[in-house]
This record gives C-alpha cells, sequence and structure tokens, in this order.
C-alpha cells in the first residue's frame, strides 16, 4: 500500500510524531519530532503544526491515515459517545479530550486509536519478535503496568481495552512490607512492581538502583507471578517484557528463573522445543515498538476507507 502515514505515540509527558511510508521492512520514517505533553490545546496544536508542515495534499506524499498509540484509559467502545477519547486520567486537563474527532476534521483523513502498549503489540507482531505468531503477550513495564495480548491473531479488546497492570499478584507483608501505591487498589501488579511502585518503597528511582541492589529480585518475583498468571490463562507463544523498567537487563535472567520455580514444571511437556530464553524476551524493535505501532494503526486505518 502507497502513501504516507501519520503516527503519534502519545505519552504523559512527551508526544512522538512522525510521517512515513510503510513497506516491508520497519517504517521508513520521513521526519520525526518530539513535542512535549502539556495543555491539551497546546500540544494538539503543536501535534496539528508538525502535519500540516510536513505533508502536501497535492503531492504523491499525501497523507492516507493518522495512527495514535496514546496513554490512557481510552474509551475504545464504539457504541459509546466518547469513543476514541481519554477517559479518567489523572493527568490535569486531559480527560474527555477528543484527539481523533479533532485530527479527522483537520486532515479529513481516517484516525485510529489504541493503546500505547496495543500498539507496541502490533509492531511486534509485524516487524519485530512476534512475526508468524498468532498468541502472544506485550507487557510494559514504566511508570505504570500495561499489556497489549494477540489471541488468534488480533488484540484482545471486551467492554474496552484491557488493565491487566491491575491483575492481583501473591504478596507476603512479611517479605514487602511496601503496601503498594495504586490509588485504587494498593497492592496490586502496578502498585507494587510499576516504576512507581519501586521508587516509592525504596526512597529512590529506579534508575539509581545498581543491579545488584534487592529492589530487582523483589521486582523479577512480581513479574515472574504476573507471567505465571498469563501462562494460565492465555498460554501465550511468547512473552515480550518492555517498557523503562526492563531496560534493567539483568532482571530477564532474574524474572525467567523465578517463573521456571513458580511454574513447578507443570507445563514443560507444551512448551516442548522452546527455551526459557526464547519465551521471555525483550522487544526487538527495542523504543520504536509504539512509534512504529503508530504506522501499523494508520494502516489499519486506511483498510477502514
Ligand atoms: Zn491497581
Amino acid at each position: 500500500m502507497t502513501g504516507f502515514y501519520g503516527a503519534i505515540e502519545a505519552g504523559g509527558t512527551r508526544f512522538v510524531c512522525a510521517l512515513g511510508a510503510l513497506g516491508n521492512g520497519p517504517a521508513r520514517v520521513k521526519v520525526e519530532t518530539v513535542i512535549a505533553t502539556t495543555t491539551p490545546e497546546e500540544t494538539i496544536e503543536n501535534v496539528m503544526t508538525f502535519f500540516h508542515e510536513h505533508h502536501s495534499s497535492e503531492t504523491s506524499e499525501a497523507l492516507q491515515a493518522i495512527g495514535i498509540a496514546s496513554f490512557g484509559p481510552l474509551d475504545l467502545d464504539r457504541n459509546s459517545e466518547q469513543f476514541g477519547q481519554i477517559i479518567a486520567t489523572p493527568k490535569p486537563g486531559w480527560s474527555g479530550v477528543d484527539i481523533v474527532g479533532k485530527l479527522q476534521r483537520a486532515f479529513k483523513v481516517p484516525v485510529v486509536i489504541d493503546t500505547d502498549v496495543n500498539g507496541a503489540a502490533l509492531a511486534e507482531h509485524r516487524w519485530g519478535g512476534a512475526r508468524d505468531l498468532s498468541d502472544f503477550v506485550y507487557l510494559t513495564i514504566g511508570t505504570g503496568i500495561g499489556a497489549g495480548i494477540m489471541v488468534n491473531g488480533s488484540l484482545i479488546h471486551g467492554l474496552n481495552h484491557c488493565e491487566w497492570g491491575h491483575i492481583r499478584v501473591p504478596h507476603s507483608l512479611e517479605a514487602d512490607p511496601f503496601a503498594g501505591c495504586c490509588p485504587f487498589h494498593g497492592d496490586c501488579l502496578e502498585g507494587l512492581a510499576s516504576g512507581t511502585a519501586i521508587e516509592a518503597r525504596w526512597g529512590k528511582p529506579a534508575v539509581t538502583c545498581p543491579s545488584d541492589h534487592p529492589a530487582w529480585q523483589l521486582e523479577a518475583q512480581y513479574l515472574a507471578f504476573a507471567v505465571h498468571n498469563l501462562v494460565c490463562t492465555l498460554f501465550p507463544q511468547k512473552v515480550i517484557l518492555g517498557g523503562g523498567i526492563m531496560e534493567q537487563k539483568q532482571l530477564f535472567p532474574l524474572i525467567r528463573t523465578s517463573l521456571i520455580k513458580s511454574l513447578g514444571g507443570y507445563f514443560n511437556h507444551f512448551l516442548g522445543n522452546i527455551t526459557i530464553d526464547n519465551y521471555i524476551v525483550p522487544p526487538a524493535l527495542g523504543r520504536k515498538s509504539g512509534l512504529y505501532g503508530a504506522f501499523c494503526l494508520a494502516q489499519s486505518g486506511c483498510r477502514m476507507k
């Protein structure tokens, strides 16, 4: 499919915007910029200025569609009057912002929005570590925790996108007296294992904890419990662990060891030739998963035309 696509990786602190073509490999980005997330009015104005400056409807580089991989929560219920809007976010001013509608009216092209982690999962499925897989999970562990879950080749959307970061995992107050920091659930997975939780528990940002700090063994245990639950419910062909916290590479062997112990050999027969090193992996596209995912969303919008 020819033409140029707009991609927006919409985050709580910055928006990455790009314009590019899609080929057999990852998106060929023509131009890319980073915009600070301030007020919705100012941020969206800057996004629109970027696309106005870099596309021309008069040439072969005409914009075909725009994809947005966004922070949330989002209303993705097609029957809802708030479809496509950011809802109930603690980020001041952003609840109920209709970025999809504003861009559609401005550029008169399809605009497709999904969560940032669903976008990242799409990109890994198309170009990264989940090519040729029909069932896998992309788990992001950063300021918060979220999951993009693909089953039978489609991302799961129930009543809305899943909020997998808020599952419960075993929490021993004896081993870990920290009560958890989720404002809704206290010690849900996000409340125990997000970057926000690590900082609250240890009194310093996760990135400043050295690789042999006890924070990482505890983190690996919670994430292994989380993946244990994924294996039991979905038995994915692969679990990709991304996000800022997973840039601590020492976590991978710790999680794999804890997961093997937690599963207790129960699933060995079904894993066949898959090794644990190939089962729990970092994103093949690295930090580009989100932006490339926005390109995937844009192209899906074009197919809907
Ligand atoms: Zn929670």
